[in-house]
């Protein structure tokens, strides 16, 4: 067992592709974690696709090995800005980090709040200047911005003193002089355990420990996952539990784990200042104490942003269910999406009243977002409905969620997205300008509801720039119900397939989401109308052949372009009465109710 100057604990912050995952596989080679043969492709920490699509990081995945004798976990942190509360429950387990930075393409926006975080929560951070083996490296240019970066965001002198090392991970080793080549990963090994203290705990104390994060397996059931913050811990103890508001429940500890490698390792014993994983309690959450038997005195409690928005999910009930997926039932359905809450804890599943149904709760709509991605790539059909955020009631009055939203941007976009936000119901609260970088930090109050579909629009229109985060701050009074948008829909009356002819002759009538020779059904939206009504429309309209002049491509009907909207601009868009079905192949946005004579044309809540 490690006692805890046997122990470093460390994040790495790095954007997507900046080379953690090679780094990580590197290092555990080095360190002795793989056999010479093993396959280390699948077995590396590494980020699915969809997370490197959206450069963001979702899911923090933890691993540790030895060096000369210390333990050196490693806590993974999302990388990006959106996942604010999972990056300060991994910063809570770790007294160092290394910030990765690719020679070539220098700091890029999205690690700055990860690295401001863990400035803010003293953590030593050690530069580690990545693939400086690239032709097209340029080193020098890229510490200007490293130490800029720094002087942004620095609390105290002594953040901008930080240790710079030089790497090539493809390769396999890390130096600490500029230009020199060095044969392995020794000079990093020895950096982090010389620069980046040993766990700040107490030894002789009873045993404690925070709970960060938790997750469930299928043989230990409900895992709590912290740091033993004091004493130490054995398998089969009685312990405590203590919740919040101070309720205490005893438990025993059936299983008691430690990272090692990529995987967990059973242990019989662990001391303070170790991460731990620990099994026995049938219910834990974020921000618990797991304490000694007779302790009553809970750690200071972390807190955890309440779900702000909602939005149901649903089994897939349109005319072409079935056609183009495998999955289609509401228990796969159900079961796919309980997983994906018990290993994400910002999120929540609750039933509605419809069984095929069920209603997914989150801190914003991204994280659903992916997972939606995630359940159709694996072959699901199902349907989603408009995000809507979560109101509570207090003394028979409705509140909604208001959130802080800090936002970086280069100085010329400041209007752009002060204009954006202040459309969605924002307000300025404080503006600076960040000396070092020409980059001015502002921040904005602004309900949650606002922030509904904001991230692509907010890239978009800072070229990429713009970086932000929000917290749950408070609730106001519920400003009511809106319609997400003031235009109609133009929705199919019948069953067929899309002709140039009908389209061309519709396409005064608003934008058209779809192309010609496309199969539609009655119900299905096809475009967003010109007026504030819903406009119900037959698309498949053959040309009468009376009207045909010449054989072949008739040109007085050629089509514009038709409006393709991404996943994120479909959300923004669609309405209380209307759900977008997700298939592997398709996306496509119906009515509620498909037939035309149970439902109006007239749009209102
Ligand atoms: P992650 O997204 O941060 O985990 O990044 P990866 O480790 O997957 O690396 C992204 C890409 O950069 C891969 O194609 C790697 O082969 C490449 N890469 C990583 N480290 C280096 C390096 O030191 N030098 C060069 N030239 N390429 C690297």
């Amino acid at each position: 067992m490690a006692n805890e100057h046997q122990i470093r604990n460390l994040a790495i912050i790095a954007h997507v592709d900046h080379g953690k995952t090679t780094l990580i596989d590197g290092l555990f080679r080095q360190a002795g974690v793989f056999e010479a043969h093993e396959a280390l492709e699948d077995r590396v920490m590494d980020s699915g696709d969809l997370e490197k699509e959206r450069g963001i990081t979702i899911t923090a995945k933890n691993a540790a090995f030895n060096w000369k004798g210390i333990r050196i976990n490693i806590v993974d942190t999302p990388g990006h800005a959106d996942f604010g509360g999972e990056v300060e429950r991994a910063l809570f387990m770790v007294d160092g980090a290394l910030l990765l930075v690719d020679a070539a393409e220098g700091p890029l926006p999205q690690t700055r709040f990860v690295l401001r975080k863990a400035l803010e929560r003293g953590i030593k951070i050690i530069v580690v200047i990545n693939k400086v083996d690239r032709p097209d490296s340029r080193i020098e240019e890229v510490e200007e911005h490293v130490l800029e970066l720094f002087y942004d965001l620095a609390l105290d002198d002594a953040h901008v003193d930080y240790p710079v090392i030089y790497a090539s991970a493809k390769q396999g080793w890390a130096s600490l002089e500029k230009g020199v080549e060095k044969k392995d990963f020794s000079d990093l090994l020895d950096l982090i355990i010389k620069k980046i203290p040993p766990p700040r705990v107490t030894l002789g104390a009873p045993f404690k420990m925070l709970v960060t994060n938790r997750t469930f397996s299928p043989f230990l059931g409900l895992v709590a996952i912290g740091r033993v913050e004091s004493g130490s811990v054995k398998e089969g103890q009685r312990v405590s539990l203590i919740q919040e508001g101070g309720k205490v429940k005893s438990f025993a500890v059936t299983s008691l784990e430690t990272y090692s490698g990529l995987g967990t390792e059973r242990v019989t014993e662990l001391q303070a200042g170790d991460i731990a994983l620990l099994s026995g309690a049938d219910e834990i959450r974020i921000g618990d104490t797991i304490c000694e038997l007779e302790c009553r005195e809970a750690l200071p409690r972390i807190k955890v942003d309440p779900p702000t928005v909602s939005m149901r999910v649903s089994v897939n009930t349109s005319p072409f269910a079935g056609k183009e997926g495998d999955y289609l039932t509401s228990r796969k359905l159900e079961e796919q999406l309980s997983r994906a809450c018990t290993s994400n804890v910002a999120l929540g599943l609750e039933a509605t009243d419809t069984s095929e149904v069920f209603l997914l709760k989150g801190r914003g709509e991204l994280q659903m977002v992916v997972l939606f991605e995630e359940l159709r790539r694996k072959g699901y059909e199902f349907m989603i409905g408009r995000p809507e955020i979560i109101p509570i009631e207090k003394d028979g009055q409705l509140f909604e969620p208001l959130e802080l939203l800090v936002a970086d941007v280069p100085e010329e976009f400041v209007g752009t997205v002060t204009e954006l936000l202040s459309r969605r119901g924002g307000r300025m609260e404080s503006m600076e300008k960040l000396e070092a970088s020409s980059r001015v930090r502002m921040e904005f109050l602004i309900p949650s509801r606002g922030l509904i579909g904001i991230r692509s629009q907010l890239l978009t229109e800072t070229r990429g720039e713009a970086i932000f985060a929000s917290t749950f701050k408070d609730y106001i009074p519920f400003q009511g119900k809106r319609l997400s948008r003031a235009n109609g829909a133009i929705v199919c009356d019948r069953n067929g397939s899309t002709t140039q002819y009908a389209l061309f002759h519709l396409q005064d009538r608003g934008k058209l989401f779809i192309r010609d020779g496309v199969s539609v059904y009655e119900g299905m939206v096809i475009g967003e109308h010109s007026r504030n009504n819903d406009l119900n429309a037959n698309p498949t309209k053959p040309k009468k052949l009376s009207n045909m002049r010449a054989s072949g491509k008739d040109e007085s009907t050629k089509l514009d372009a038709f409006r393709d909207m991404s996943f994120d601009e479909v959300l923004e868009w669609i309405d209380e009465d209307e759900w977008i079905e997700i298939t592997p192949k398709s996306i496509r946005i119906r009515k509620a109710a498909l037939s035309a004579q149970n439902r109006s044309v007239i749009r209102s809540l």
